[in-house]
């Protein structure tokens, strides 16, 4: 079993420990929530200030254009391209995933008029199935089929997470979406748990989307984003058709006409002081080798599995290849478990009815923080420290 003198060696042998020093961490908390809300990255704060007070401030609506602020959801696009495998002009930032994903679907469902089944994951997170919920309640005579029954020849488009919210499962992007394809179907991927934390590449689907302020780190309330393959760029409709993905938005004119390229799935006014943060943050992305943080991480959650062994019932495949960036266990009292867990500086997250999260961003969790968090999970269950009534309350955000 590694103990912490050798936990610390694998620190100072880890070629990504630079990065820690890069990011705000309080002191006396291993914090393993990356999963649901990354960390703030030290030069965030500057660049936000910046945009406040010397662009707003000082060159008030003058921004727009003297200081890009009109043209960031294309040039971050650009930037967040590379973290999912696809090419410059193909990613619009904006909005949040949610949003995102009703433009995918929407668009998907036109492109396969002579279809009206949408294949979605009964593990797929809430807000994709709510979406689907929506969208075809209000286009009725859809049928929403479930994944498990692995039947695609009918369908127009399948929804589906390359990781599990929940589970932390992986999925096989690639085997995927050449078996959608081979139905006929089209592919929309959910990376909200797979960016930042693997090499992504969603270059064959026909979109793809995500958030930003998980393991991107960038910030509460961050822009999501939208990849739309070129191959659409010229028939997918945008159904959000705003001014922002108009041809000319500053023409004024009565109908839309869509901008060419990937420009028509902007929708409105993007949200300049969260695109700061976003900007921020990938400053450091820039600089990071995938591989490496697919390696840490592999090698942070099965040191996690083994130390934790069977003191509770891992619920994540035990194959590191077969999962994402976070461990997740059951247990019956998983909520009050969590909160005396981060009563204790381990700071997980409960997702009901029964799991607890364990998120690992392989940029500022070290292999101590581990092995930390490790032993108060022992010990908290060891000593039933959980049992404690003042766990027993919910709050709202779990
Ligand atoms: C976090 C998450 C979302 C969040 O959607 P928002 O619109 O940003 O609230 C969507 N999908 C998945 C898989 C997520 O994990």
């Amino acid at each position: 079993m590694p103990d912490r003198d050798h936990c610390l060696a694998l620190d100072a042998a880890d070629p990504l420990r630079a990065f820690r020093d890069e990011f705000v961490l309080p002191e006396g908390v291993v914090y393993l929530v990356g999963n649901s809300l990354g960390a703030l990255p030290r030069r965030t704060a500057e660049r936000v200030r910046r945009t406040v007070e010397d662009e707003w401030g000082k060159k008030l609506v003058g921004g727009w254009n003297a200081s890009g602020w009109y043209a960031q959801p294309l040039t971050v696009g650009d930037r967040i391209a590379p973290l999912i495998g696809v090419g410059p002009g193909q990613v619009v930032a904006g909005n949040t995933t949610s949003i995102a994903i009703f433009q995918a679907l929407a668009a998907a469902l036109k492109l396969r008029p002579d279809r009206r089944v949408i294949v979605s994951d009964a593990d797929n997170f809430p807000t994709d199935h709510y979406i689907v919920q929506g969208l075809a309640g209000l286009l009725g005579e859809y049928e929403v089929r479930d994944l498990a029954e692995r039947r695609f020849d009918d369908a127009a488009v399948v929804l589906l997470s390359e990781v599990d919210y929940r589970t932390g499962a992986r999925q096989d992007v690639a085997a995927v979406t050449a078996e959608a394809h081979a139905a006929g179907a089209l592919i929309i991927w959910d990376l909200c748990h797979s960016a930042g934390v693997m090499e992504v590449d969603v270059s064959a689907a026909d979109f793809a989307v995500g958030c930003t302020y998980k393991y991107l780190n960038a910030g509460p309330g961050a822009p999501a984003y939208l990849y739309v393959n070129p191959r659409h760029h010229e028939t997918a409709e945008n159904v959000l058709s705003g001014w922002f993905g108009h041809a000319e938005p500053f023409a004024f004119e009565t109908d839309f006409r869509p901008a060419e390229g990937i420009r028509r799935f902007a929708v409105s006014t993007p949200h300049v002081v969260s695109f700061a943060a976003l900007d921020a943050a990938l400053d450091i992305w820039e600089r990071v080798p995938m591989a490496q943080v697919r390696a840490k991480s592999k090698a942070l959650t099965s040191l996690f599995v083994e130390l934790v062994g069977d003191a509770l019932e891992l619920v994540s495949p035990a194959d590191p290849e077969a999962r994402g960036s976070q461990v997740s266990y059951r247990h019956p009292d998983g909520y009050p478990v969590m909160r005396a867990l981060i009563d204790h500086g381990v700071h997980g997250d409960f997702r009901a009815p029964d799991i607890l999260r364990f998120g690992f961003a392989p940029l500022y969790t070290s292999y101590t923080d581990v092995h930390d968090a490790a032993a108060t999970v022992l010990e908290v269950l060891g000593k039933e420290l959980w049992r404690d009534e003042k766990y027993a309350r919910r709050l709202a955000v779990t």
